[in-house]
């Protein structure tokens, strides 16, 4: 199964990040589309890794060195996060 790696290190530290961002801005949402629309922006920025895994086998721990560093993917998340943040595209109220 063809897999980009970044994108298992992105997830990874997602919850991480927002936590830590939610201490200064409670307000940050994290509905369904702002989560992917702050992981898009992060992994835009992130050379993609391919990796190739067996079939159902599942990645627990991420190797972050093999996706150039774990500050690099937080640094990349928090861009995010200050991107969507600025301009919401979920359905506010419906
Ligand atoms: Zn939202």
């Amino acid at each position: 199964m063809l897999k980009n790696y970044t994108e298992v290190a992105v997830a990874e530290v997602f919850e991480e990040v927002l936590a830590q961002l939610r201490k200064q801005n409670p307000n940050i949402c994290d509905c369904e589309r702002c989560r992917e629309d702050v992981m898009a922006v992060a992994l835009n920025r992130l050379p993609p890794k391919y990796i190739v895994t067996d079939k159902g086998e599942i990645l627990t721990k991420v190797s972050f060195s093999r996706v150039g560093g774990k500050a690099e993917i937080i640094a990349s998340l928090i861009h995010g996060f200050e991107l969507v943040g600025k301009h919401l595209r979920h359905q506010q109220g419906g």
